[in-house]
């Protein structure tokens, strides 16, 4: 081992946060690499890290400046692609885990794609939509020397939506002097955005959480879902669980906790949220005010799918589910994994479970190069066969090698990734 101190600040193993879980997760997978595994130090390395500074003036005349990042962790296997956050607590090396993820989200469910993130340390909601289009057109002008349609593909992730990514596409194509579509995802329809991305997300999830409730011996109508996060993926994830006869028993986001044992009407619930702002005050649900009590909740199947590190070893022993399936990146830590996989709580990993939205990303992308669109029943219909393909695949491989589904998947994808690292050999 060499001296932590003599590390790069990324390498060190004492860094906590989702960067740290992320190299554990590294660590977990080496050991199935085979021959690949002298290549494994390219996992635990961002290709290349921006931190930009993004000045604005608010609509008061002062001058607020934010930071703002965006990260290729791998383009071995092609162009980075991943979304861009903004979040006051988001940092470098919480973009730099979101950045790997995927990479090895990307190569799990096997799209051309590497791995990028971007994120502002900024909360959006204290800004006007004047202020939020002047920080998102600054950013992406600051960023403009590493994105483009063929080198990094942005997308839309927390507080970041279709509206701000027509923005970007905008600020790189005034930059280019022509219209470039492709060099975002997530766009809205008239300008070269792709049915059903919207959703895609919260789709993939609900069709991975149906492949995997299949596998151990779930029905889905009538089993209970809790669902932590009610935005693009949690809220589109309870509108397809209910639309199959499951029951939203609760729901969690950043205002409060809602409670129904019969099941929660999600389209009403969404109403309130859109008036709102929040679940909280729902008037069609028991609230629960200690949020620590959403994780013992009784149910089937649990979605996060709001932030990072939310299941840990303080609260995986009271989780009464029998699977978790992770609409979020990096829900879970290494140490929870640990108490789910010995309480035999399934967990479908987030590389597979919210892989539906990169997906769509990637059939937007395809559209835009090709100018030729296709129709909604075409893109849910493929993205169904993708998720479940890569699904079949990792369950097969931890049967067989006897390991967590987790592992699995970042065998499957790590093998991929350094295979293509292999093959290009290292420059010059
Ligand atoms: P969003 O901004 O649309 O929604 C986030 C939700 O999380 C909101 O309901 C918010 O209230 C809730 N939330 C925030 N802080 C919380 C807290 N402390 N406790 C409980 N709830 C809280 O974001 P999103 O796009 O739905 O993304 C959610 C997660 O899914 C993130 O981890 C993101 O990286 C991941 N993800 C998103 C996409 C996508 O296409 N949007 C794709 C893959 C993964």
């Amino acid at each position: 081992m060499p001296d932590p101190d003599a590390l790069p600040s990324y390498l060190d193993p004492r860094h906590l946060g989702s960067w740290g879980v992320y190299l554990q997760q590294v660590e977990r997978v080496t050991p199935y690499l085979g021959g690949l595994s002298r290549w494994a130090e390219t996992l635990r390395r961002p290709k290349r890290a921006l931190i930009v500074d993004v000045p604005i003036a608010l609509d008061d005349g002062t001058i607020a400046h934010f930071e703002g990042y965006r990260v290729q962790h791998n383009t071995s296997r092609g162009p980075g692609k991943g979304g861009v956050r903004f979040h006051r607590d988001v940092t470098l090396s919480e973009v730099m885990a979101l950045a790997a993820w995927m990479s090895v989200k990307n190569a799990a469910v096997k799209l051309p794609f590497g791995g990028a993130k971007g994120g502002v340390r900024v909360d959006p909601r204290g800004l006007s939509r004047a202020e939020l289009e002047r920080l998102t057109r600054r950013y992406a002008s600051e960023i403009a020397i590493l994105i483009g349609p063929t080198k990094d593909i942005p997308a839309p992730d927390v507080n970041t939506d279709e509206q701000v990514m027509a923005w970007m596409m905008d600020t790189y194509s005034m930059h280019e002097g022509a219209t470039v579509t492709g060099v975002v995802t997530g766009k809205p329809i008239p300008v070269g955005g792709s049915l059903g991305r919207r959703d895609a997300t919260g789709r993939g999830v609900f069709v991975v959480a149906a492949a995997a409730a299949a596998r151990i011996g779930i029905a889905l109508p009538g089993a209970a879902i809790a669902i932590q996060g009610f935005g693009n993926v949690g809220g589109g994830a309870a509108r397809l669980f209910a639309a199959a006869g499951c029951r939203v028993v609760a729901v969690q986001d950043h205002g409060g906790t809602v409670h129904r044992e019969a099941g929660i009407d999600v389209a009403a619930l969404a109403a309130h949220v859109a008036a709102a702002g929040s679940v909280r005050g729902f008037p069609g649900a028991t609230a629960i005010d200690d949020p620590a009590r959403f994780w013992s909740v009784p149910c089937d199947i649990l979605v996060p799918a709001a932030l990072e590190r939310q299941i840990g070893a303080a609260n995986a022993g009271a989780i009464r589910a029998r699977m978790i399936v992770e609409g979020a990146n990096g829900p879970t830590t290494p140490e929870a994994d640990d108490i789910l996989r010995d309480r035999d709580v399934l967990v479908v990993p987030d590389v597979i479970a919210n892989a539906g939205g990169v997906t769509v990303s990637y059939f937007e992308w395809v559209q835009d190069f090709s100018s030729f669109f296709w129709t909604e029943d075409e893109i849910n219909a493929r993205l169904a066969r993708i998720l479940t393909d890569a699904f079949d695949a990792i369950w097969q491989v931890a049967t067989e090698r006897r390991i967590t589904l987790r592992t699995a998947a970042f065998v499957v994808a790590c093998t991929r990734i350094l295979q293509a690292r292999e093959l290009r050999g290292l420059y010059p």
